[in-house]
């Protein structure tokens, strides 16, 4: 596998095939024209004979800028890089829409102290977007960390210190005073929506209930507001132009989100049908999360008795994301990826295998892991003329090969 970090000029690749937008086929020998890591046109399909020329069997030099001249029908393409995928399958990256850079899921002590000391803080932040990038994920949103880590990840990736995936920060998420949540926190009042939005976060994170238990099956925490409270925070946080998504993990906290105008819906253990057909009918999204739950199924230290309990809880969840894309809803993937024993990137393709273990198609997953993802996190929706050029290569076709293919990376284009 190799990162590549696409320069400003012309830069030209050549698909074998191309997955370009909700998981479905855009097209065989296809030439993508990027520039400036925006791509800028896509020619095709490119005739085999120009293929062959493409993929390097050039009778000699020269020949490779010419065929693309031809096929693109530019005059001057000078200062030109080529990378041939004939061989291979080219999608957009896969978005985690649900993150906390700011923990590494090994150890919250080590990584919170790490928080103070900014020269420590780069390489841990560093081995974490690579396994990200090398799991093939090249966009995520991060769901809040006390010390606002995230933003100053964001900027770090912004300015090319390091290389990482685009991030869709909240800065702190809000939460009651003395509830859930005191890692991620701040006060949820509208002073502290307000300074977030000055500190230029993306989107606001809420927290509505306390945590999913996995010792007593259907026990969550507490509700933390009443609902005009809640509301008032949606209600500023949209006049500011900010989306808000909700750390919900009951079915109460669900339904007061969803009234409240919360965007998207975190987690949602126990969520009802009735839930579910309201959030379809008001088009929002959900991003369900099953990692924090079915992780406890294999953490060798959790009692077997708890274990039982989270299996049952995660099954009951699979049960609940299929119907939610039989009702048509925008669901996401997120792994929660920072919170205990989650490394970020690698139980990434874990979560899509519970999704397809569920009865999902390799199409809608997918859907889930690009399109949607990118609508949740407010990037580009696909592969698309005008957009910027965040590629995923496999060496294999996941709509043929299933999702066993995103094991198969070649490469991940990056600006
Ligand atoms: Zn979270």
């Amino acid at each position: 596998m190799e990162h590549i970090i696409l320069p400003k000029e012309n830069y030209y690749l050549l698909a074998g095939t191309l997955i370009g937008k909700d998981g479905k086929l855009k097209g065989s020998n296809m030439l993508l024209y990027i520039r400036n890591k925006v791509i800028k046109d896509i020619y095709g399909p490119v005739p085999l004979e120009q293929t062959l020329f493409l993929s390097g069997r050039k009778r000699e030099p020269g020949d490779l800028l010419r065929t693309i001249c031809e096929i693109t029908k530019e005059e001057d393409i000078g200062n030109s890089s080529f990378l041939d995928c004939s061989a291979f399958t080219v999608m957009p990256g896969l978005v985690d829409c649900h993150v906390h850079l700011a923990f590494d899921g090994v150890d919250a002590a080590k990584a919170t102290a790490s928080w103070n000391e900014p020269e420590s803080i780069q390489p841990l932040a560093a081995s974490r977007f690579e396994s990200l990038i090398s799991n093939g994920i090249l966009a995520i949103r991060d769901g809040g960390d006390q010390a606002g880590i995230n933003l100053m990840l964001r900027k770090i990736t912004q300015e090319k210190e390091i290389p990482g995936p685009s991030i869709t920060a909240t800065g702190n998420a809000l939460r009651r005073r003395n509830s859930y949540g005191s890692l991620l926190d701040e006060n949820a009042d509208e002073d502290n929506v307000a300074r977030l939005a000055l500190a230029g976060v993306d989107q606001i994170k809420v927290v509505t209930s306390g945590l999913v238990s996995i010792k007593e099956y259907g026990r969550v925490g507490p509700l933390h507001f009443s609902f005009e409270d809640l509301q008032f925070i949606v209600n500023k946080a949209h006049s500011l132009g900010l989306k808000v998504m909700a750390h919900a993990d009951s079915d109460q906290a669900v339904d007061m989100s969803l009234k409240a105008g919360i965007d998207s819906i975190e987690h949602g253990y126990y969520i009802s049908r009735e839930s579910m057909l309201k959030m379809a009918e008001l088009q929002r999204c959900w991003v369900p999360t099953l990692m924090p739950v079915y992780i406890w199924t294999i953490v060798a230290s959790v009692d077997p008795k708890y274990q039982g309990i989270a299996e049952r809880i995660y099954r009951r969840h699979q049960e609940m994301i299929k119907q939610a894309f039989d009702m048509g809803i925008t669901v996401g993937v997120g792994t929660d990826s920072g919170s205990p024993s989650i490394k970020h990137g690698e139980l990434y393709y874990k979560e899509l295998e519970l999704y397809s273990e569920a009865g999902l198609s390799t199409e809608q997953i997918v859907r889930a892991a690009t399109t949607n993802g990118s609508s949740i996190t407010g990037n580009s929706p696909g592969i698309l003329k005008g957009h910027p050029a965040n590629l995923l290569v496999l060496e294999e076709n996941p709509l043929q090969e299933g999702i066993s293919a995103f094991k198969r990376i070649k490469y991940t284009l990056h600006g």
